[in-house]
């Protein structure tokens, strides 16, 4: 038996999961300062003799093995998770092995694991929802780099119709000011939910899913784009998004990829359970 830890900033879903990735158990505690959210994902995990734990953590984190800060929360505003050492709170009162990812790395993970992008070593998995991030997967390595690439931050033309001037504190008008939950939320003064049969929303919503997935694919080159979180149970962006970057790479690349759209830009597939899956993956590799 292998456990699993996705660490979410409003919830903490702790399971167990078998060398298949089948979830046997789980259970929701919620985020709360450490001191009162760690025992009790201590007590869950204590008597049920795991082999390993794979934690997919809200971040930023860092996952470099050689750094002093290994398997810390660092600069997150969250409320005493500020340089915070799960990994060795973890590790001290559980003594298995951890694997330990970024939340959008343990997502990706679950997919090219147990979904329909099994086996792709070049991948995307963007989760639109409270914030933007996204999991890169590159000639089988995640992309770390000097830290977890922030791509929900990348700078986005203005629509052109689009008076909202976005949400995000640092830049305005980013990925995640303007297209995560809460900018479609005060842009509209309305739930997303309860805009689903208004076009204009997802026509807006789509034109910056589709700049940020163009750049992704200019840059990257991957084999499939998966698109995960909250908002993106709107089905109806599926056919615009890829419509949108269609007309944006305007024929440029020729890769029978990108020909079978359809099939190129995709919905995460795994029932939301895409997470917490790839935690177990992570449990698995982390004794193999
Ligand atoms: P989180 O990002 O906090 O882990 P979610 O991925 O569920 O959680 O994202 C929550 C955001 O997604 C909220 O802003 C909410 O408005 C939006 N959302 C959730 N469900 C839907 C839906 N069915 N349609 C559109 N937006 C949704
Ligand atoms: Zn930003």
């Amino acid at each position: 038996m292998y456990g699993a830890l996705e660490a979410g900033g409003t919830k903490m879903v702790c399971a167990i999961g078998d060398e298949n990735g089948r979830i046997l158990e789980q259970v929701s505690i919620p985020t709360l300062k450490p001191e009162n959210t760690m025992d009790k994902i201590i007590d869950y995990f204590k008597d049920k003799d795991i082999k390993a734990l794979g934690v997919g953590c809200f971040g930023p984190i860092d996952p470099d093995k050689k750094s002093k800060t290994y398997g810390y929360i660092t600069s997150t505003p969250k409320d005493g998770w500020r340089d915070y050492n799960i990994v060795g709170v973890l590790k001290e009162a559980l003594n298995v092995p951890i694997g330990f990812e970024t939340d959008v790395n343990g997502s990706l993970l679950g997919e090219i694991t147990y979904g329909d992008s099994k086996g792709l070593k070049n991948a995307v998995y963007i989760t639109i929802g409270t914030g933007v991030g996204a999991g890169i997967i590159s000639e089988g390595n995640f992309i770390h780099g000097i830290m977890h690439p922030e791509t929900g931050h990348m700078p986005m033309v203005p629509h052109i119709r689009d008076k909202y001037a976005g949400k995000c504190p640092f830049h305005k008008n980013c990925l995640e000011g303007m297209a995560a939950g809460p900018a479609i939320e005060e842009r509209w003064g309305k739930s997303a939910k309860e805009l689903a049969d208004n076009d204009e929303v997802w026509e807006i919503e789509a034109y910056y899913i589709a700049q940020a997935i163009t750049n992704l694919i200019l840059t990257l080159m991957p084999q499939k784009i998966i698109l995960g979180g909250g908002v993106m149970h709107q089905m109806q962006l599926f056919p615009l998004i890829r419509k949108k970057v269609t007309d944006n790479l305007n024929g440029y690349i020729k890769a029978k990829e990108l020909e079978d759209m359809d099939s190129y830009i995709v919905p995460a597939s795994l029932n939301d359970d895409q997470g917490i899956m790839g935690c177990i993956k992570l449990a698995i590799d982390a004794v193999s």
